[in-house]
C-alpha cells in the first residue's frame, strides 16, 4: 500500500476498492470470503479496539458518522435543548446519529460502521500526523450526507475511499456473485425476489445490493 509521503493519505484508486476490503477481510474475518455471509461488523469494530456511541451529531441530521483518532472534546447536539455541547471523547470511539443514517442512500447501521472502520484502518495515520493548534480538541472525521462546504480535498479523498470500500467488505466481490448466480437477474427487469434475497443474506440494505450487483456487472 503506496502512502503520499507528504500528509500520509494511502493511495488507494478505486479500482483497488475491492483488493482492500479483502485485505481488511482477511485481517478480520476471512471466513466471509470463503461464504455469502453477513460479515460481523460490530465484533470486527470491537476486535479493531473502537467503541461505538449512537448520538445525535447536528441539528439538521447531516453528519451521520465520525471516527475520533484522539482523546479530545467534540462538538455534538443535544436534541432535547436545541444546542450544541462540546463532551469529551476518547480516541477509537465511533459515533453514530441513527438519525442522520436512514438519510444516506445505502442507508443501515451495518454500512456506517464499515465505513468507520475503514477510517481507522486507513486513515488514523493521516490524523495522527496532522499538525494541531488546539490540543483539548480531539481530531476526528465527520462523515456527512452530502459532502459538507467546509470538507479540505484531504477529507474528500479519505471519505471517497471509505465510501467505495464499505460496501465491499459487506458484500466482498467473488462470494457476492457467488450467492447472485443464485437468482435469476434479468438486466431491465426490477429483479425484486433477489434484491430482497442478498439484502437478507448480507445483512444490508436493498439500496446497497442495488448499486453492489451494478458495480459487479450484474444489474
Ligand atoms: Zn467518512
Amino acid at each position: 500500500m503506496d502512502y503520499n509521503m507528504n500528509n500520509l493519505i494511502p493511495f488507494i484508486p478505486p479500482s483497488e476498492y475491492d483488493r482492500v476490503a479483502e485485505q481488511f477481510l482477511e485481517e478480520y474475518c476471512p471466513e466471509a470470503l470463503k461464504r455469502p455471509m453477513a460479515v460481523p461488523i460490530e465484533n470486527i469494530a470491537a476486535d479493531m479496539g473502537l467503541k461505538v456511541q449512537y448520538v445525535c451529531l447536528s441539528e439538521e441530521a447531516d453528519i451521520y458518522g465520525a471516527t475520533i483518532f484522539t482523546d479530545g472534546a467534540l462538538e455534538i447536539y443535544d436534541p432535547e435543548d436545541g444546542l450544541y455541547d462540546t463532551k469529551v471523547f476518547k480516541r477509537k470511539t465511533v459515533l453514530i446519529d441513527p438519525e442522520a443514517v436512514k438519510k444516506t442512500n445505502v442507508g443501515c447501521k451495518h454500512n456506517t460502521l464499515a465505513h468507520e472502520c475503514v477510517h481507522w484502518y486507513k486513515h488514523r495515520l493521516y490524523y495522527k500526523m496532522q499538525k494541531f493548534t488546539a490540543p483539548r480538541m480531539a481530531r476526528f472525521c465527520k462523515c456527512s450526507v452530502n459532502q459538507l462546504p467546509y470538507a479540505t480535498e484531504d477529507e474528500n479523498i479519505m471519505e471517497g475511499q471509505a465510501i467505495g470500500i464499505a460496501p465491499r467488505i459487506l458484500m466482498p466481490k467473488a462470494t457476492f456473485i457467488e450467492a447472485a448466480s443464485q437468482y435469476d437477474i434479468v438486466y431491465g427487469k426490477d429483479n425484486w425476489q433477489a434484491i430482497y434475497g442478498l439484502a437478507d443474506l448480507f445483512d444490508v440494505s436493498k439500496q446497497s445490493v442495488m448499486i453492489r450487483l451494478e458495480e459487479c456487472n450484474l444489474l
